[in-house]
């Protein structure tokens, strides 16, 4: 993206750009992803251009909580999947791409053969007491 021009998702928030829109309200705008990793990949976004979670308003974050629950409900329904990922890639160390907050909703069905790398750190029960004491602090 070019510095201080809207991102595409703030284009397709302002209608300039078409979606495949499946939920909206005043807040937040659901389409599916054009580049979808199971079918019902949906994408629920901040109508509002905001980059990050952290600079979500209260109004934003708890709307997503309340519509998140509802969004998943119809996609399991009408795709059958048994379950899905919620993925929010928050920071470009992260993944994000798109540089507009976003929540990934992707359908889950056995043997999709989608899944992470995840690669688990082991650290001492004294060592994430201590973090642990530091986040509550902060
Ligand atoms: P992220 O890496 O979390 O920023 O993900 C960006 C997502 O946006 C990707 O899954 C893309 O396929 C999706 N995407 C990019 N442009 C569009 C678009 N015009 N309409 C729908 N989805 C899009």
């Amino acid at each position: 993206m070019v510095a201080g021009q809207p991102s595409i998702f703030a284009r397709i928030a302002a209608g300039e750009i078409p979606c495949q829109k499946v939920f909206e309200n005043d807040l937040l705008l659901a389409f599916l992803d054009i580049n979808p990793l199971s079918e019902g990949h949906t994408l629920l976004i901040t109508k509002r251009a905001v980059e990050r979670v952290e600079d979500l308003t209260p109004e934003e974050a708890a709307e997503i909580g309340r519509v998140l629950p509802v969004l998943v409900r119809k996609i399991l329904a009408v795709t059958g999947a048994a379950g899905c990922n919620i993925l929010q890639n928050n920071g470009r160390v992260a993944g994000q791409e798109v540089p507009h907050v976003h929540f990934h909703i992707i359908p889950r069905r056995e043997g999709d053969g989608l899944g992470f790398r995840w690669k688990p750190q082991r650290r001492s029960t004294e060592e994430l007491e201590a973090l642990a004491a530091r986040i509550r602090a902060q």
